[in-house]
Formats: C-alpha cells, sequence, structure tokens
C-alpha cells in the first residue's frame, strides 16, 4: 500500500502531465486575494523612484558629519515634496520618512541623535554614507517582472501590483470542483434525518475545503448506493475540472463508487493509502478529469482532501502544488498506537514557549466531527510507531483554516 507521501505525489505527477492551459479573466486587485496570477507583472518605473529617506531627521553629507560638528539647517522636505536644489556644503536640511534626499546629502541621521537650536543643528555621531537611504532603484529597475504566471496573489502580491499601478490582473479561473456524496443513509443539511439517517456536512466541510484551497465548489447533492444514480450524478461530476466523490469506496456490499467509475472508463492510480483515517481514498482519471474518491467519514473526507484534493487544485489553477504545512512539536503526554498505518489525529496545538506543545485529543474514531472541530492541527503518527513518549519531537500537520 503506498504511503500518503507516495500517494501526494501520484497526484501531482499524474495532474502535472495532463494539465493544460488554464482560462484566465482580468480581475481587479480588489478581488484577486488568492487566485493565481496568469500573467507577468513589470514595474512601471525605478522603485524607489528617488533616494528615500527611511527615517525622520536631518539630511547632509556623512564627511560633514561628526561628534560635535553643528550645521546650519536649510529648511525641510516633506514626504512628496519635489525636490531638485542640491544641498550646500557644511548645510543640513530636515528631512521626514518617505521623502527624497536632495542631491549632494548622502546620509540621514535619525532626529534622536541630534539637538537643534534655532537653525543650528548639532550632531552626536559620525554619519556613514548611504545611511538611512533606500537608493533610487535598489528595489526594483524600470521594466522588471516583479510577479510571474502561477504566483498566488495573497495580501503582499497585491500590494506589489497595486504599487506598480497593474490594478488589473489576468488571472487564472478558480478550477471547479464538483462534489458528490454517497449513501442511502444521507439526507440534505436542512432535513430532520430519520432515526438512522445522517445530514450531508460532507458537502458542506468539502466545498469549504474547496474554496480554501482556491477552486469553486460545484455541490451536486448525494446519489443513492445505487449503480444508475451514481452513473448519472458522476457523468454530471465530470462536466467539471475535478470531481470528488465522498463516501462508497470501503469493501461494503453497498460500495460501488470505484464499480461505477471503472465502467465509465476510468483508470486508478491508487485506492488504498496506509493512512488512518482514509485508508479506502481512490484516486484516478475518468473520461480525462480527475475523481478523487474520499471515504464518506467525515474526519476521513476532510484528511484526505487536505492530502491529496488540495494540492490537484493548485496544479489546475497553474500554481505549484503547496506544501503540507508540517510544523515540529513536543508532544504534550505519552500516548500509544497501533502501529502499521500513519495516524494523522485530531489535536491540539499551542505556542506557549519556544516549542510549541501538541496533544492529541479524545475523539471517537474518523466519525468524530466534533474532535476535529476542536482540534487546530493533526498530530502524525508515524506507520511504525505503537508508542509516543511525553517530551518527543513529533510532526503536527495544521489546520491552515484555524491557525
Ligand atoms: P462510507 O465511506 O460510504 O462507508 O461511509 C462511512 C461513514 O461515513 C458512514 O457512517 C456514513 O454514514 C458516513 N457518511 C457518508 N457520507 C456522509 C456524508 N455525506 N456526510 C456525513 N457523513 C457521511
Ligand atoms: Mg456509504
Amino acid at each position: 500500500m503506498l504511503s500518503f507521501e507516495e500517494a501526494r505525489r501520484l497526484v501531482v505527477e499524474q495532474i502535472g502531465k495532463k494539465r493544460g492551459p488554464r482560462a484566465t479573466n482580468l480581475v481587479s486587485v480588489w478581488d484577486a486575494l488568492g487566485l493565481v496570477l496568469a500573467q507577468e507583472v513589470k514595474t512601471d518605473r525605478e522603485y524607489p523612484p528617488f533616494d528615500r529617506s527611511t527615517r525622520d531627521g536631518y539630511a547632509l553629507r556623512s564627511i560633514e558629519a561628526a561628534p560635535g560638528t553643528e550645521l546650519q539647517c536649510m529648511g525641510e522636505i516633506k514626504a512628496g515634496d519635489v525636490v531638485t536644489k542640491p544641498l550646500a556644503i557644511g548645510t543640513c536640511i530636515q528631512i521626514m520618512t518617505g521623502a527624497a534626499v536632495p542631491p549632494g546629502a548622502d546620509a540621514v541621521v535619525m532626529i534622536e541623535h541630534t539637538q537643534r537650536s534655532g537653525d543650528v543643528v548639532r550632531f552626536e555621531r559620525a554619519a556613514n554614507a548611504g545611511q538611512n537611504i533606500v537608493p533610487r532603484g535598489s528595489e526594483a529597475a524600470a521594466g522588471q517582472t516583479i510577479l510571474k504566471p502561477g504566483m498566488r496573489l495573497g495580501y503582499a502580491e497585491l500590494a506589489l501590483a497595486a504599487q506598480v499601478g497593474a490594478a488589473q490582473l489576468q488571472c487564472a479561473t478558480r478550477p471547479r470542483v464538483a462534489i458528490l456524496s454517497t449513501g442511502d443513509e444521507v439526507v440534505l443539511v436542512d432535513q430532520t434525518p430519520g432515526e438512522f439517517q445522517i445530514r450531508n456536512s460532507n458537502s458542506v466541510s468539502l466545498a469549504a475545503q474547496v474554496r480554501l484551497a482556491g477552486g469553486e465548489p460545484v455541490v451536486l447533492g448525494n446519489a443513492a448506493d445505487r449503480v444508475e444514480d451514481l452513473s448519472e450524478k458522476i457523468a454530471l461530476g465530470l462536466k467539471e475540472d475535478v470531481l470528488v466523490l465522498s463516501g462508497g469506496v470501503s469493501m461494503g456490499k453497498y460500495d460501488l463508487v470505484e464499480k461505477v467509475l471503472k465502467a465509465m472508463g476510468a483508470e486508478f492510480f491508487f485506492d488504498a493509502v496506509a493512512i488512518r483515517p482514509g485508508k479506502p481514498a481512490v484516486f484516478g482519471m475518468c473520461q480525462g478529469k480527475s475523481v478523487f474518491g474520499l471515504p464518506g467519514n467525515p474526519v476521513s473526507t476532510m484528511v484526505t482532501f487536505e492530502l491529496f484534493v488540495a494540492p490537484a487544485i493548485d496544479l489546475l489553477s497553474g500554481a505549484d502544488a503547496r506544501p503540507l504545512p508540517f510544523v515540529e512539536a513536543r508532544l504534550a503526554e505519552s500516548m500509544s498506537e497501533k502501529p502499521g498505518l500513519t495516524h494523522f489525529l485530531p489535536a491540539s496545538i499551542e505556542w506557549l514557549g519556544a516549542t510549541p506543545e501538541v496533544k492529541a485529543l479524545l475523539w471517537q474514531g474518523s466519525g468524530d466531527i466534533a474532535a476535529l472541530a476542536h482540534a487546530n492541527c493533526f498530530l502524525m503518527v508515524p506507520a511504525d510507531r505503537d508508542r509516543l513518549e511525553a517530551g518527543e519531537r513529533v510532526s503536527v500537520l495544521l489546520r491552515k483554516d484555524v491557525v
């Protein structure tokens, strides 16, 4: 059976092989958060466009500043002021953060290191050439590419685009991800289930995960555990970029998802992964589309989405797959676990001291949504370990949506 790393690598490899050019559209910089850029963005001029002071203080010639030097102050320069006149020898000028340093000056001395009486400024220490000045063009040259296709637009990337006047950005459209739950026992979220029925929480968590991963959820509802209903709804799902199913991939008599997909021409790259929860996870291609059959137990569905579906959405958006957000933490309490599979247990991580501390939460297995709703991470227990001791360094997969 594949490890989760091997299974994930297969997803990346197969989708990387198949992906074609993405459809794009022009999006305002105000609305592009989280989208993947599909164009180059170049600077419209040098950055900074002038020698910029990074401090409030006095601009001067560094060779003229020594402890005790006094210089005549010739006025002031505010941010935004037009500066052309060179600084006369033997003088200084008051300058504000973000203002242009005048020709002739090569240093800015912080106001804290000066004393002023009238128009005379006394300097307490020597100055170095270039201090507290960001030279013109040192951040970027004019016409330089500063954002590239495939980059994900976070707040800093959007600010950079805004800085250079790229108010509209050509972005990849979000991959459309069909979500189909399966099971005779599943009813709509706004229905009252019978005693032995359950509400369709998986479609809700999957839609949320698709959004967080940068996709556009297309919720197809629920298919009964019957070949005809499954075939019909899977056919609808195959119209989208990706199809994600929940349930019906285990060994039960009514777990028909693989069988139906196969009849529709699917080729499978894996149909089991050595993890718990999530062992029966399936990945394949059907009629040219990526299909994931995730086990129906809610925590299994959520974990396997993060491990296998999220990277697919990245790739189909034209970006690289983002790495899984693992961090190292100190285990708070010793624990035992059955070896053989890599476990991802609902856990709580806290940053108290230098090293974060993690503890597994009590849970009733992969149907226990409440346990995960109180967790902010998954504690990973390697397949070859049956016991972890308090104080050990362990790997923790963060829940990016809450930490
Ligand atoms: P399955 O993978 O189809 O064997 O389902 C495993 C478990 O997950 C069963 O207890 C199901 O009732 C539950 N389950 C299946 N689909 C959903 C769903 N859409 N929402 C919540 N729980 C589900
Ligand atoms: Mg089922």
